[in-house]
């Protein structure tokens, strides 16, 4: 029932009461009510007796019922000669004590209605509400008991009000969780806040969100994701104060607020034992599922003293806690704040690098050690920005990653290596293929296959002049279905035109002979990390020669890292390494100055003059 049909209801049972009531003030205060005996007035004895309200008349003193209405009687089960030898006080009771309501009645207010309960035949008591009116007749005083049955109305008010209480419920409660949800906290945190600035104690919001939890909605199913969610919110719940909120703001993103922190101590300990409980791995459908959480946390009054100040740098600090690696957590400080806001306005400026041409490829030769001729030119972004200067891709390449825009800016790249590639064939340059670094979500999010065939024939550069750089962790920690198709269904298809498959940055990742072997790799790029010090480091130097040994025996060609120095040179020479890339031969080198590395000669050094320390010292190419 709605709240107006509601309304209308209990005005109508008020109007017919008042009515009743009027009509037997009336009668009686004229003087004309004789009990029951007036002719002259029948249409208003007519009134009374036919009024589905009952009406009792009484006598004041002793509350014995004088006369009563055919609608009492009914009401009552009880004739009129049985309700004449009760008192008013044998008839209703007090709604509440059962007591005695002989005082109520005589001082009752006709305009405040009494809630009793009516005991009827048989000892069934019925809600009922009295309107009461004192009177005097002749020398008699007497009371008119105006009776309305309202026990349907109550059932109708009980009943609204559970429909009620489901509803808000429903409203501030998560379905799938039957945890309180954002609006349940929104209603309710900046009461603990207030409570917690009384107490003089502090707050802890804990922002909770999992890791990879879409990865597994994605590739084991929704189903599975909702029990998973069921089984952390459980986890959670049992691991906090009962006096504590857990709520579940959408998604696999969960509130923690714990209240009346008196030691902050206490919010480590709890953050650790989520963290804990929640990597245990826990058994979905007969299978092992494995998630983990990263959790912010912001303390009040230290990091925020309104519910928004807290939300915001929870949030801020979970970030903080996925970027340390996930699977831990994080306390708000204002200089990750400032960090991540720096990540943000990157983000800002990258968008608007792609737009404005401030991005370029430069071009680093691939020599063979044994000729010094050069193999193959590896292409590597290069940011300018108008303001800032260069902007090293160690610095976007990972916002670029996670904002989705390494896509359209992996296409910039293999357009502008294409462009280049038929500039350089046309200029009668000997055309070597040419390494692109490929970041995962490239591989995954976009059509890459599409991408290159279409530039391809734009651009009359056959497939097999590219090879792709992959490194070994984004390919191998994202070789699970995604976005349709896995990391090594769409490593086959691009196999499949032409294009060659590298994996980079060998050594630092998980250097897993198994998949070198599945994806039937081209080459692999050893990490300049490990080419560093191979003349110095022995453990370097047992690294290196392990992987040229292990490449050689799958017929996998290897590529040095950075090689700076001769000695480093001659070391790889030695192991068996055949191909190498570096300051030593060039630095990476703008489009229009790459003629010299397309000569099919071996490549002069440019530095074949200059001592060894010197550049060494050079560092980093840019
Ligand atoms: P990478 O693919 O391993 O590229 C080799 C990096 O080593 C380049 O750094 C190169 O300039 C640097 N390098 C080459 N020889 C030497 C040397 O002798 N000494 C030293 N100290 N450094 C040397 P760069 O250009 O800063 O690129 C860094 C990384 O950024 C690349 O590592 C690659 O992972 C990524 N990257 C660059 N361009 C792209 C791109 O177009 N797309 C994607 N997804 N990633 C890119
Ligand atoms: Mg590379
Ligand atoms: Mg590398």
């Amino acid at each position: 029932m709605l709240l107006e049909e509601r309304f209308l209801v209990l005005t109508g049972v008020a109007l017919a009461a008042l009515l009743a009531a009027l009509v037997v003030v009336r009668f009686v205060r004229s003087g004309r009510l004789t009990l029951g005996r007036s002719a002259g007035y029948a249409w208003c004895r007519a009134a009374v007796e036919q009024s589905v309200t009952g009406v009792l008349l009484a006598d004041l003193v002793s509350l014995r019922v004088l006369d009563a209405n055919p609608a009492m009687q009914r009401a009552t089960g009880l004739s009129l000669a049985e309700l004449r030898r009760l008192t008013l006080e044998q008839i209703f009771v007090d709604e509440k004590d059962g007591e005695s309501i002989g005082p109520k009645l005589r001082q009752a207010d006709p305009r405040v209605p009494l809630r009793v309960r009516q005991r009827c035949r048989g000892g069934e008591l019925v809600d009922t509400e009295l309107s009461v009116n004192r009177l005097a007749i002749g020398a008699r005083n007497a009371l008119v008991v105006v009776a309305h049955d309202i026990s349907v109305r109550r059932r109708i008010e009980a009943q609204l009000l559970e429909n009620q209480q489901r509803l808000d419920h429903l409203a501030h409660h998560d379905q799938l969780t039957g945890l309180p949800n954002r609006h349940y906290l929104a209603a309710h945190l900046p009461g603990a806040i207030e409570e917690a600035r009384r107490n003089g104690a502090m707050l802890a919001v804990l922002f909770l969100d999992l890791d990879r939890f879409k990865h597994i909605n994605d590739s084991r199913g929704h189903e599975t994701g909702d029990k998973l969610l069921q089984n952390v919110a459980a986890r959670i719940r049992s691991i906090v104060r009962e006096g504590d909120m857990v709520v579940r703001m959408g998604g696999d993103e969960f509130i923690v607020v714990l209240r009346n922190v008196r030691n902050p101590a206490q919010i480590s300990e709890t953050a650790s034992r989520i963290n804990e409980a929640l990597a245990q791995p826990v058994i979905v459908d007969g299978r092992p599922l494995l998630t983990t959480a990263s959790i912010g946390i912001a303390l009040f009054p230290r990091d925020g003293t309104d519910m928004g100040e807290l939300l915001k740098h929870s949030d801020t600090a979970m970030y903080q806690a996925k970027d340390r690696g996930r699977n831990n957590f994080q306390l708000f400080s204002p200089i990750l704040d400032r960090r991540l806001k720096e990540r943000i306005a990157l983000e800002t400026s990258l968008r608007a690098a792609l737009q404005s041409r401030q991005l370029d490829v430069r071009y680093q030769p691939i020599i063979d050690i044994e000729t010094r001729k050069v193999v193959a030119l590896e292409a590597l972004l290069r940011w300018q920005h108008p303001a800032q200067g260069a902007i090293p891709p160690s610095r976007f390449i990972a916002v670029a990653e996670e904002t989705g825009l390494i896509v359209p800016i992996g296409e910039f790249v293999l357009e502008r290596v294409m462009q280049d590639a038929a500039r350089w064939r046309a200029g009668g340059a000997k055309l070597v293929p040419i390494a692109v670094n490929v970041s995962a979500v490239q591989l995954l999010r976009s059509d890459l296959r599409r991408t290159i065939l279409k530039l391809s024939a734009q651009h009359r550069i056959e497939p097999e002049m590219l090879q792709l750089e992959l490194t070994e962790s984004a390919v191998f920690e994202s070789r699970e279905a995604r976005y349709g198709e896995s990391s090594e269904d769409a490593i086959a298809r691009l196999r499949e035109i032409g294009v060659a498959i590298a994996i980079d940055d060998f050594g630092t990742g998980y250097s897993s002979l198994s998949y070198l072997k599945r994806w039937r790799v081209d080459s692999l790029k050893i990490d300049r990390t490990f080419v560093r010090d191979v003349v110095t480091d022995l453990s370097d130097l047992a690294i290196v020669g392990a992987i040229v040994a292990m490449a050689r025996h799958l017929h996998i060609a290897v590529v040095a890292e950075g090689i700076e120095g001769f000695q480093q040179l001659e070391k790889l020479r030695q192991l068996g390494c055949g191909f190498a890339q570096g300051n030593l031969f060039a630095r990476p080198a703008p489009a229009s100055a790459c003629g010299r590395f397309l000569t099919g000669e071996p490549l002069a050094f440019a530095h074949d003059s200059e001592p060894l320390d010197r550049l060494e010292a050079t560092g980093t190419s840019l």
